[in-house]
């Protein structure tokens, strides 16, 4: 019996189970199915009712469809990027397609041009991820760069941009760097009246610190820095030129931290106090800052465009770019050890960062800094899913949890790329995607 078309339970017996929330896994499992919900996870001796159809996983690993952190997929599926081209969605299939190729079964969208779009893909979860997204990013003047974004400088409009948000069905709130103090702590508030979370590229007119202590609940990338540079190097950071991404991508104070320093200690402090999420988007950092450090020749991750603008000096850029990305993963890895809740994401798509592949790009970054592999996967699955209020139901095999499955070929475990090794990959019970994922290998 095809275990798609059952009206019964489905026993997945003899995987290894990696439940995503930091449990250790179960070998040799039983994972029951029913109504695409998780009704049953223990070792072989757990029961198996004699309706159930039986598929046999031995040597496989199963864990919960992962999460992709940090995403822009709702900008191509809307008009306002594609004028010229009326029709739904556009050329967000493919890409909502690549990204549960490699097991990407939830995506937390972090701003995209209207609330049309995200509204668009958050109907669509029983063919591709599920979607969680904040809409339009909210942000001062000038603001960012990017179509769509909600602008303002008083402190007494942004709660009705925020309401506006909320009654559009937005999971959450996203500010960005131009927005400054006054108007940020008026969008927390106005986020947590409406029982959102707000998440912030800031940095810029605020820095990542003063967010948190305004009471941000999530850091988008890593834009700390500022705050960390030592008082006698603060003329050496400000006598750099100014480049024109710095408002919303500079790494420059990196250069300048001392990752033993009061200051880095402090910061961290807060973030565990304050219960942060941080995504650091280290692939995104990487495809900058060092995109030679991995498969050497893989143009998938390399981004010569954006690298040359985000370096002041052209004669030091590689040296000096590479040991501020090895600073940040250090940062990354202090950071998780000391408590803060690291949440996977990649910034994708675009051509450095391809949908799916990058998420796994992500993980094995995130072992770099120190986390092992199962807290990887845990930051990739349970943690996300806390971030986004839906524990309950997603991102760990939790019983009563949908059964948003992956089913890999080698042990992510041993080695944290094998999290790309992807057989198949299950929503809500039901197969959706078997065999290789679609864009190459990672
Ligand atoms: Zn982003």
């Amino acid at each position: 019996v095809n275990p798609d078309e059952t009206q019964g339970p489905v026993a997945y017996v003899g995987a290894t189970a990696i439940p995503g929330d930091g449990r250790l896994p179960f070998t040799d499992s039983v994972l029951l199915v029913e109504n695409g919900r998780i009704i049953a996870l223990g070792d072989q001796h757990t029961p198996i009712p004699d309706a159930a159809v039986r598929v046999d996983l031995t040597g496989k690993f199963v864990l919960p469809g992962l999460t992709e952190g940090h995403a822009h997929v709702s900008g191509f599926a809307s008009e306002a990027y594609h004028p010229d081209e009326p029709g739904a969605f556009r050329a967000a299939p493919p890409l909502m397609e690549d990204l549960l190729s490699w097991g990407v079964t939830t995506v937390r969208d972090t701003g995209g041009p209207d609330l049309e779009s995200t509204q668009g893909l958050q109907r669509h979860s029983e063919v591709w991820p599920r979607f969680f997204g904040s809409g339009p990013n909210l942000d001062g003047s000038p603001g960012g760069p990017w179509k769509g974004m909600w602008k303002t400088e008083e402190p007494s409009e942004v709660g009705d941009l925020v309401t506006a948000e909320a009654e559009g069905g937005m999971d959450f709130i996203k500010v960005y760097a131009w927005m400054t103090e006054p108007v940020l702590l008026e969008a927390i508030r106005a986020a947590h009246r409406h029982g959102l979370p707000i998440a912030g590229h800031v940095g810029y007119t605020v820095t990542a610190e003063r967010a948190v202590e305004l009471g941000i609940d999530a850091l988008e990338h890593i834009r700390i820095g500022p705050e960390l540079i030592p008082a006698d190097r603060m003329a050496e950071y400000r006598a750099l030129p100014f480049r024109p991404r710095d408002e919303m991508a500079a790494v420059t104070p990196w250069r300048f931290i001392d990752l033993d320093s009061a200051a880095v200690d402090r910061v961290i402090g807060k973030f565990v106090r304050a219960g942060t999420y941080l995504t650091p988007t280290l692939a995104i950092h990487e495809s900058h800052l060092a995109p030679a450090s991995h498969s050497p020749g893989d143009k998938n991750f390399h981004d010569d465009s954006v690298t040359g603008e985000l370096q002041h000096d052209p004669e030091d850029d590689v040296q000096v770019a590479r040991m501020q990305f090895d600073r940040i993963v250090e940062f990354v890895g202090r950071a998780y050890a000391s408590g803060v809740r690291v949440v996977a994401g990649s910034d994708t798509p675009s051509p450095a960062l391809p949908p799916g592949a990058s998420l796994h790009r992500e993980l094995a970054l995130l072992v770099q800094a120190g986390l092992t592999p199962l807290q990887a996967i845990e930051a990739a699955t349970y943690t996300p899913a806390k971030l986004l209020g839906r524990s309950h139901e997603t991102g760990s095999l939790r019983l009563g949890n949908r059964a948003d499955l992956v089913v890999l070929g080698a042990d992510p475990l041993a080695d944290i790329t094998n999290s790309s090794a992807i057989e198949t990959v299950l929503l809500a019970g039901r197969t959706v995607r078997t065999g290789a994922p679609l864009n190459g290998p990672a």
